[in-house]
């Protein structure tokens, strides 16, 4: 077995519109092509001694043991593959249940489809399946030390892509909401959210946090001096910067016990409280030394340890802190009690699980100590032992939830202290022996402010219920379920989908509104280039809805770009499918046309329930798309006693119709004519009908969207078929005596378009400068020669510089072949170089006559044309 290709999907896809991620294997069965595995010595066995939870996968007999029952009757090792992948991910604690296995139209090779949670897991596991399914065909077994070294390694890529607790718990919010979310590229930023409506998280700070907010929090002293200056009761202490003034701060603080620490430290590090002697004390003060060149001292308030955060001016969640201990049974020695507690799965290291394993640092054996303890001691049955002074989580503490308990005047007072702050989110330390009676009657203090306050404990407490405290930052973010959104309008198809894609952002701008949309030239925001090339994938389509300014996203989504990754988004708003034609088949496995309407469907099925789904009627396999979207249809046809159409219209539907030489909108009774189709220049007059059948989508995309008639009209009008707005579509220029005509037309379809617009030309001779790009199958050159012959009066044949593998002259012989067949008797030569091909067609042309060129480079091409001084550069109007 040997794999070609690895891909990952990571949107709606031609696999399932549902199941976002996807690794696709392109896979060579090799010497196992025919071999079911009934036929394979011992692997029924084999595979059932490797894994033998593949006992509850149930595949096609739907029961339990059905998939493993199917390996012993017989099937195919892409099947197996596919089955050993998801068992793999599932082994390392991923659920994942998704899979499917197609051969390829080369017999042998095999697509194998698996879900993944995260990317490198699903690609290992995908690579270790295959590795598995060998080592048994081969060896008839999978040794278990490998099989065991797969699934930590699996383990290990899904923790090592861990975002953290907090990020995780905001994260599974935003998806609960259906707000999306994407990571941005740098510092663990998080987007919710689309373009202009987007929020930024990075860990719990979010971009209505303040810098001033976070700075004062962060600066301990400041943060206390602040707030005492407001009446809060916060600990008496004072800063020092040299041992020598140690023993003073100690008498200004009302001297022992006392707690030193570093002035800007976090996580507990350098701070030892409940000093009592002045050895403690020196001791102390070189720990919070290491941390920071400032030290607090202050007084030590006995208490229970508290973590209160406030969002939104609100207290959301309370926590009691209890510091890491152990529970003594009267048998074990305090050694071997944490180790046990450390045994427990729900500890980790660092922030990365609900607990974090017990650590012993140096205040441990002092406190121990205390208690009259060392580490080989075995306390009584139910002693306390603990071990750590702090309460942080991050040195293996537990969290208790005192929501519910907070005294009414603590809430006031924790609300009003992080206002004094000035944060949106943040995390109070409250030391207090009980939270459920006023601060001051008690002599508690708030001991420090956090920004960006972790929400580990509040999510997931040791004991007491968990509180949504991510909800409560969606509420903040998003008020008012205020959309987090942007309308996204997608558009696919065979032909015309840069043109249409264009002149829909051109109507959309009539609005007013920031429309950023992705072609095949480019990525545009307003009326500027944001960056030039073939845009047409997610990735492109990420840098229009991260973008802050954008209130509109048309987004040009071609076959190469959803085949290779998915659509870029989970679902737009409109999805328009313009047409589909053979074009790119035998490429990515794409062989038929049915296929490729499959992967067209995509953007017809990515759609909002209450979205629209823009479809062809005129074309069969776009309309049937109806039957697989479950969102609301709206019908464009070219032919305006369209059955299907006007069925559609009588059930309450709504379509735009090409009749009696407009464009219109047809809803209910009403008939809303919004152009004539000669008044519009793209469409060349009206003479180019697939153009009019383009702004016929267009029109009726932005329509569904509440864009008005008047508007959609004006843009229509405004649109021009020229080299800069669309290069390379419909160019027409007059050079006098003749007109010259570049396009792009490049399979046969648009060049049936094209040939449409040309046949209507009339005044005199019709020249062709035509070739296609090498990688199209044989039997396309032969049509496009075919069409070629119906089309031109006279034929130049020329080939691209890049004949992509192809042997040069072979296109050149095949369109030769199809010309000769339509019509014998039909002018031609073959000019294989393009340049002197485009020259000698301009050089040749009669008067009246109209030269069209559908060449590889269009600014070349357009150049060549401009040396000769054109005229005008024909913009039809009426
Ligand atoms: P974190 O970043 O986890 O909040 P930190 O390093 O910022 O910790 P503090 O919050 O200042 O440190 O202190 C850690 C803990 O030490 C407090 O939550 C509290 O339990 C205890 N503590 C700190 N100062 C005092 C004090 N003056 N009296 C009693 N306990 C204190
Ligand atoms: P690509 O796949 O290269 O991105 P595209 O789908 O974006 O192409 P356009 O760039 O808009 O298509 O148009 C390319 C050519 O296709 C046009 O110059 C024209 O010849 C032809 N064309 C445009 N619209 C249609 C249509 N609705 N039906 C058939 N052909 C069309
Ligand atoms: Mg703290
Ligand atoms: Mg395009």
């Amino acid at each position: 077995m040997r794999i070609l290709k690895i891909q990952t999907l990571r949107g709606p896809n031609y696999w399932s519109i549902r199941r976002h991620k996807l690794i696709v294997m392109r896979l060579d069965l090799e010497n196992l092509a025919e071999t079911p595995s009934n036929e394979i010595p011992g692997f029924y066995e084999g595979l059932v001694e490797a894994l033998p939870s593949l006992e509850g996968h149930y595949c096609s007999p739907g029961c339990r043991g059905g998939f493993l029952m199917r390996v012993r009757e017989g099937t195919m090792m892409g099947h197996i593959v596919e089955h050993v992948a998801l068992e793999l991910q599932e082994l390392a604690g991923m659920h994942v249940g998704f899979g499917r296995t197609r051969e390829t139209a080369t017999p042998g090779i095999f697509q194998v489809v698996i879900e993944y949670l995260n990317e490198e897991a699903g690609r290992y596991a995908g690579r270790a399946a295959v590795r598995l399914c060998q080592s048994i065909v081969d060896r008839g077994r999978y040794p278990k030390a490998e099989l065991e070294q797969d699934i930590q390694d699996l383990k290990d890529f899904l923790r090592d892509a861990s975002l953290g607790p907090s990020t995780e718990a905001i994260i599974k919010e935003a998806e609960k909401r259906g707000i999306p979310w994407m990571p941005l590229a740098a510092r663990f930023l998080i987007q919710l959210g689309y373009g202009v409506n987007q929020k930024r998280m990075q860990a719990t700070m979010s971009d209505n946090t303040g810098i001033l907010g976070v700075e004062l929090a962060c600066d301990k002293e400041a943060t206390k001096r602040i707030l005492a200056a407001n009446g809060v009761p916060v600990p008496r202490g004072t800063v020092i910067n040299f041992l020598d003034d140690l023993e003073e701060s100690i008498e200004q603080v009302g001297g022992y016990p006392i707690v030193i620490k570093p002035l800007d430290g976090n996580h507990g590090r350098g701070i030892t409280i409940d000093i009592r002697s002045w050895d403690e004390a020196e001791a102390a003060y070189e720990a919070a030394r290491q941390v920071s060149r400032s030290i607090i001292v202050e007084r030590y308030y006995v208490g229970r340890d508290h973590r209160v955060l406030v969002v939104d001016g609100k207290v959301v969640a309370v926590a009691e802190r209890v510091p890491a201990h152990v529970v003594g049974n009267g048998r074990s020695t305090i050694a071997e009690l944490i180790e046990e507690t450390n045994l427990d799965p729900n500890r980790g290291e660092g922030h990365d699980n609900v607990l974090t394993k017990i650590e012993l640092d140096r205040t441990s054996y002092q406190l121990l100590e205390r208690q009259g303890y060392n580490l080989n001691s075995v306390p009584p049955k139910g002693t306390i032992c603990y071990l750590r002074a702090t309460a942080n989580l991050s040195t293996g503490g537990i969290a208790v939830d005192r929501t519910d308990e907070i005294h009414p005047e603590n809430r006031w007072l924790a609300q009003r202290v992080v206002k004094i702050i000035g944060l949106d989110i943040a995390g109070l330390d409250i030391v207090t022996s009980d939270i459920s009676r006023p601060l001051r009657e008690l002599d508690g203090v708030i001991v420090e402010v956090n920004a960006a306050p972790g929400f580990r404990m509040h999510v997931a407490p040791s004991q007491g219920i968990p509180r949504n405290v991510a909800g409560a930052v969606m509420n903040m973010l998003f008020p008012n379920e205020q959309s987090s959104r942007i309308p996204i309008l997608s558009i696919t198809g065979t032909n015309g989908k840069t043109t249409t894609t264009r002149l829909l952002a051109h109507i959309y701008k009539q609005t007013g509104k920031v429309v950023g949309y992705t072609t095949t030239d480019g990525t545009y925001i307003g009326d500027y280039l944001v960056e030039a090339g073939d845009n047409t994938g997610p990735q492109s389509a990420h840098v229009i809805l991260q973008d802050p300014t954008v209130e509109v996203a048309v987004l040009e989504s071609a076959r190469g770009g959803i085949l290779r990754s998915g659509l870029g988004f989970e679902s737009a708003n409109v999805g328009v499918v313009l047409n589909v034609a053979a074009d790119h088949l035998g490429i990515g496995d794409i062989d038929t046309i049915d296929q490729l309407a499959n992967l067209k469907s995509v953007v017809a099925e990515a759609v909002y329930p209450d979205g629209y789904a823009v479809l062809n009627a005129d074309d069969n396999r776009v309309a049937t798309m109806s039957e697989k979207t479950k969102a609301n249809i709206a019908y464009f046809t070219m032919n305006p006693s369209s059955e299907l159409v006007r069925k559609h219209i009588e059930k309450g539907g709504v379509a735009a119709v090409y009749e009696n030489g407009y464009l219109s909108i047809v809803k209910g009774d009403w008939t809303h004519r919004i152009e004539k189709a000669e008044n519009i220049p793209l469409t060349m007059g009206g003479k180019a009908p697939f153009m009019i059948a383009n702004a016929l989508a267009a029109s009726l995309a932005a329509f569904v969207q509440n864009v008005t008639i008047e508007q959609i009209r004006a843009g229509l009008k405004t649109f021009r078929a020229s080299v800069s707005q669309t290069p390379g579509r419909m160019n027409l220029f007059n050079l006098g005596k003749y007109h010259a005509l570049v396009d792009y037309a490049h399979n046969p379809a648009s060049y049936e378009a094209l040939g449409s617009f040309v046949r209507n030309w009339t005044t005199g001779q019709r020249i062709g400068v035509i070739g296609g790009p090498g990688d199209r199958r044989d039997e396309d050159f032969v049509t496009l020669g075919k069409l070629a012959a119906d089309i031109f009066d006279y034929i130049i044949i020329k080939e691209d510089d890049d004949t992509r593998g192809r042997l040069r002259g072979s296109a050149s012989d095949l369109i030769t072949q199809g010309i000769t067949q339509a019509k014998p008797n039909c002018r031609f030569e073959s000019i294989l170089d393009e340049t002197q091909a485009i020259n000698k067609a301009l050089d040749m042309a009669p008067d009246g006559s109209l030269v069209v060129i559908l060449p590889e480079s269009v600014n070349r091409a357009i150049k060549l044309i401009k040396v000769r001084g054109v005229h005008e550069e024909i913009q039809p109007q009426s």
